[in-house]
């Protein structure tokens, strides 16, 4: 009814030259059900949780599309992407259209529906998201943000009854995200393939101008301007990933259609987190060789950025005409490759730094960096947990009491207990060798290393690092077999479950003891046998 042009002339599939956007609009849902509503998520775009819930029904309407919202004219972006290191051409927001932008204390904040039905850019595919994956998505950005990792954000999520096939029937869902931006490295990418540098010009001055202003304020030409644009979106990422390795979060589909230049975590699929440390571990079913493996992020984004680099080259090569295809470097001037090589050149060094910043607040050293301590104090600790298959998020969460234990008078028995606790979260392990090695750690590395960084380790300072690390390392990370369960209940008509995890994976992820939320010790317990080794695919 926002519109007075039929539908289907929006949604048709086509290339769409000469425009980074198509306008868009959102099918209609028969019976949506409001199942769930960020609190913070809502008060990033000045809402209260509290104004959903006085109105579960008409919040469903229009948070399913079916009542526009008021001066909301919807698009779909356009962009393309590298998928599995090949050159995809046109994808585009096949399911996701944005409603508006919401601009206000908390910044600014492009809403966008994910799963409300074909945009022009859905090729084959129709447009809808099934539940199980929706409910994926919105808990983990709210899960991923709580966790202090740079992430897109996820306001409400509305289940309805569309019928949406994938291996088999099932029922959709509408998840509504926020994001300053939802621009990617492919949105670059697809115009300067096409030759088009006017639009990449023009896309490059929109990213500056509302997304980097403090480029436009600074003394420089407009050509280093893209230059820097390149290297703060190099930093960003290597900040991002830098997370992702700390938190043993694995994405899955790290296409450049999939990388954000804010540094964003965005388009959550088949991503997951470590259950046991394993450094090759592939969470997406859909990548036998391992493209995207866990130990493989910090490479793939490097990868990423040098696509982005081309379209962002030719920025810098002013007069020059836009090369041919996907841009290759020798085509590139080379004062402008110089340029861009010292960005990219910056990103292992950066990620390095960022991963050794978070790595050492994780282990409780906060008072002095030594450039050795990757080497010497974390790597050896997490090539133990590799050994032995320990859970990763158990075992950081238990290194926490180590402190404490270190300087307790009963240093031996307690230490003792530690170990067989994290023995019982291992997989393999020859129990009496990894034993006495992962001791020797802890009394010949660890604390000769904190006793350097706090000075004395009494009880009372020890009990001090002890919850400062509880601040680093969560209990509770969203795991595979956790959303399995969540979906699973949900199916069987406890929706209310996924309030209640989203409660835990964000309020409470970091504490304890958890009040109100059920099962809250089986969700940090040991992974039940039917949750190992999750795989999801790609098709959500
Ligand atoms: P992804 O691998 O999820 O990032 O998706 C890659 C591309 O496929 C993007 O352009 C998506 O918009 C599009 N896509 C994925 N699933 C669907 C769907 N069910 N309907 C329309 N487009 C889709
Ligand atoms: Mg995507
Ligand atoms: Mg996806």
């Amino acid at each position: 009814e926002s519109v007075d042009i039929p539908e289907a002339k929006f949604r048709a599939s086509r290339k769409v030259t000469g425009a980074l956007w198509s306008w868009a609009v959102p099918s209609h849902h028969d019976s949506p059900q409001l199942i769930s509503v960020s609190s913070s998520g809502a008060q990033l775009i000045g809402l209260t949780k509290q104004r959903f819930l006085e109105n579960p029904q008409a919040a469903a309407e229009v948070w399913s599309g079916n009542q526009m919202l008021s001066g909301s004219r919807p698009w779909a972006h356009c962009y393309g992407g590298h998928q599995f290191g090949v050159w995809a051409e046109q994808l585009g927001d096949g399911r996701a259209i944005s409603l508006g932008e919401v601009v206000g204390d908390h910044g600014r904040w492009e809403v966008q529906f994910k799963g409300a039905g074909r945009t022009p850019y859905s090729r084959f595919a129709d447009g809808y998201a099934v539940r199980r994956s929706s409910i994926r998505e919105y808990l983990a950005a709210e899960h991923m943000a709580a966790l202090g990792i740079p992430t897109s954000r996820s306001l409400a999520l509305v289940f309805t009854d569309r019928s949406v096939f994938r291996e088999e029937t099932e029922l959709g869902a509408i998840v509504t995200r926020l994001a300053p931006s939802w621009v990617r490295f492919g949105s670059f990418e697809l115009p300067a393939s096409r030759q088009d540098s006017q639009l990449l010009r023009r896309l490059a001055d929109y990213v500056i101008a509302w997304h980097f202003p403090q480029l436009l304020s600074q003394e420089t030409e407009a050509k280093n301007r893209y230059a820097l644009l390149l290297h703060q979106i190099v930093l960003k990422t290597a900040l991002m990933v830098a997370h992702w390795q700390a938190i043993g979060f694995c994405h899955g589909v790290m296409n450049t259609d999939n990388m954000s230049v804010l540094g964003l975590t965005i388009d959550y699929g088949p991503y997951a987190f470590l259950d046991s440390y394993n450094p090759d571990f592939i969470c997406n079913h859909s990548d036998p060789t391992g493209r995207y493996a866990f130990k493989e992020q910090p490479r793939v984004a490097l990868w990423n950025l040098l696509r982005l680099a081309g379209p962002i080259s030719v920025l810098i090569d002013e007069g020059q005409n836009v090369p041919d295809e996907s841009v290759h470097m020798n085509d590139v001037k080379e004062s402008t490759i110089a340029l861009v090589r010292e960005s990219l050149n910056s990103f292992v060094g950066e990620y390095t730094n960022q991963y050794a910043v978070i790595m050492r607040k994780k282990f409780g050293l906060v008072s002095k960096t030594s450039e050795d301590d990757l080497k010497l104090i974390i790597q050896p600790f997490l090539d133990l947990l590799e050994k032995a298959g320990t859970d990763y998020t158990f075992a950081m969460r238990s290194l926490c009491d180590v402190p404490a234990i270190l300087a307790s008078p009963e240093r031996d028995t307690l230490l003792e207990a530690h170990i067989d606790s994290l023995i019982a979260r291992s997989l393999t392990c020859d129990a009496d060798n990894w034993k006495s090695e992962l001791k020797q750690y802890y009394l010949q590395v660890y604390l000769p290393r904190l006793q350097d960084d706090a000075g004395e380790l009494t009880d009372q300072c020890a009990r001090d690092i002890t919850q400062a690390m509880k601040r680093q390392n969560p209990k509770f990370v969203l795991r595979n077999w956790v959303a399995q369960d969540v979906i699973e209940q949900s199916d069987k008509g406890n929706t209310e479950i996924v309030d209640q995890v989203l409660d835990l994976m964000t309020k409470y992820a970091f504490d304890d003891d958890v009040p109100h939320v059920p099962d809250a010790e089986r969700y940090a317990g040991p992974v039940p046998n039917w949750g190992e080794g999750l795989q999801c695919s790609c098709s959500s």
